[in-house]
């Protein structure tokens, strides 16, 4: 099966104890049945804490609940007890796979580093070069993928293309790869998927107003995992946005792009992600005034791509709500 993956993939390594925002705080990881089958089976002082520890939430979902916001078995010294007493293959697949985003499209398969990690972060805003991306193949059989897969590949390729083309400003590069998005959207909704890879961008007029502050309070009144996340998107509202590199912002596209606009294969909602991914560019770039560009990557990433909730919200209310309508995008992308 042939593999997706960016280009700085191979050099992602987790920072383990000197992680500055580990990833076994605040998030509850879900453990898998057979991980959970094993830490039956572990002796001792660790398999009785193990088994004690394991506790079903709301959704029924086994899981290791917190403690004081730390996953109970993250050291003083930050590192994971399973992992040091056990090996790696103990830990659960959640911890395992982490950062790593994986999409099965069945004749292949996609892999992204969450911005959420610092690691990953940091690779993905460690260079101002265009985001590239490479495949490889493995032993594993292809599956049969949905047709749709076929059309949405090329289109997804012609879009990475306008987010990448340097001889124009980023601004006026989003708001082309919008209009396509719009155009395309329609193929979708009437069922001619094999339009897609010739489809023009679409016009529209801006509106009178653009996104802010109406964008910022969205976020605020979605589902919160870090308590001060309301008050950096209340302090970016007021804060004078701060001059990012294009490059860097361009890179940030191109992440979310990669990761989210072929989804649309499963709901035919590509227009909504094209939206997500401008929203996130936008909103990351008024949030790096208040507390840097890598901070504020990482603090998007965190509370929306790892909420399915809120990535649903957001998706909704791009569809719904006039005040985050493509109209609006265009007057906030000035033009
Ligand atoms: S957030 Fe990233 S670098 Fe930090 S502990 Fe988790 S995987 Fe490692």
């Amino acid at each position: 099966m042939l593999v997706r993956v960016p280009d700085y993939f191979d050099q992602f390594q987790c920072l383990a104890g000197a992680c500055p925002h580990t990833c076994c705080e605040k998030w509850e990881v879900v453990i898998d049945q057979e991980s959970a089958a094993f830490y039956e089976t572990v002796p001792g002082d660790l398999g009785e804490k193990l088994r004690s520890a394991l506790k079903e939430d709301e959704d029924g979902d086994l899981c290791f609940p917190l403690n004081g916001g730390r996953c109970p078995f993250l050291d003083e010294d930050n590192l994971c007890e399973i992992h040091k007493k056990l090996g790696e293959e103990a830990t659960s697949v959640t911890c395992r796979e982490h950062p790593r985003f994986t999409e099965d499209y069945g004749p292949f398969r996609e892999i992204t580093l969450s911005a959420s990690c610092p690691a990953a972060n940091a690779l993905l805003l460690g260079s101002e070069a265009p985001l590239t991306f490479r495949s490889f193949e493995t032993e594993e059989p292809e599956e049969d993928g949905d047709d749709w897969l076929t059309h949405l590949l090329p289109l997804r390729g012609r879009m990475l293309d306008l987010l990448t083309d340097r001889s124009r400003p980023l601004k006026a590069r989003l708001a082309s790869f919008l209009a396509l998005a719009l155009a395309a959207q329609d193929c979708l909704e009437e069922d001619c998927p094999e339009e897609l890879p010739e489809v023009g961008e679409a016009v529209l007029s801006p509106a009178a107003e653009g996104l802010f502050p109406a964008a910022l309070s969205f976020l605020a009144s979605l589902e919160v995992m870090d308590p001060d996340w309301p008050a950096l998107l209340k302090q970016a509202e007021t804060v004078e946005p701060e001059a990012v590199p294009e490059e860097l912002l361009e890179r940030i596209a191109v992440y979310f792009a990669f990761r989210y606009l072929l989804k649309a294969v499963n709901d035919a909602d590509l227009l909504g992600r094209a939206e997500l991914c401008v929203f996130a560019v936008l909103v990351i770039e008024r949030l790096a005034a208040v507390c840097g560009l890598t901070e504020a990557l990482r603090r998007f990433s965190c509370e929306i791509e790892h909420d399915d909730g809120n990535l649903d919200a957001l998706l909704e209310a791009f569809a719904m709500d006039g005040a985050l309508s493509p109209e609006r995008f265009l007057a906030e992308l000035g033009q």
